[in-house]
């Protein structure tokens, strides 16, 4: 990781609101319908709410019906993929490759070209106009 701080929960809790810090240090999930960016449509680029780093581009953003932003790619190189059993079943647990911030999972039931369904937080993302 690019900062040593990244490691530190102490860093976190100092940086992140108490709501910022639940989803992506303790993995905790928005209600759903709930985030600020379900609907958003404006074109730009969502970034990690945590670090700064660029995560998904408005252009590969869709309406899933899931409760949360979703999008059928990310940004390359930008995300990692991590297997989850927390509920009971795998599913793909995605998080920010710099911060290792939590952000949501990642689905294979998601529209063309690349069957992707990332389903993320909007606590975990910062959006910016191009
Ligand atoms: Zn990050």
């Amino acid at each position: 990781m690019a900062n040593k701080n990244y490691e530190k929960i102490q860093y976190w809790r100092e940086k992140l609101t108490d709501e910022q810090f639940r989803v992506l240090r303790l993995k905790e999930t928005e209600v759903p319908f709930s985030g600020k960016y379900l609907d958003k449509k404006e074109e730009g680029i969502y970034y990690c709410s945590g670090c700064g780093s660029p995560l998904f581009d408005s252009d590969t953003k869709f309406n899933s019906g899931c409760g949360w932003p979703s999008f059928f790619a990310a940004i390359n190189d930008t995300i990692d993929v991590k297997q989850d059993y927390s509920i009971g079943m795998l599913r793909e647990e995605i998080l920010c490759s710099q911060c290792g911030g939590h952000l949501g999972h990642v689905f294979n039931d998601g529209p063309k070209p690349t069957g992707k369904r990332y389903c993320v937080n909007s606590i975990s993302l910062n959006f910016k106009t191009k």
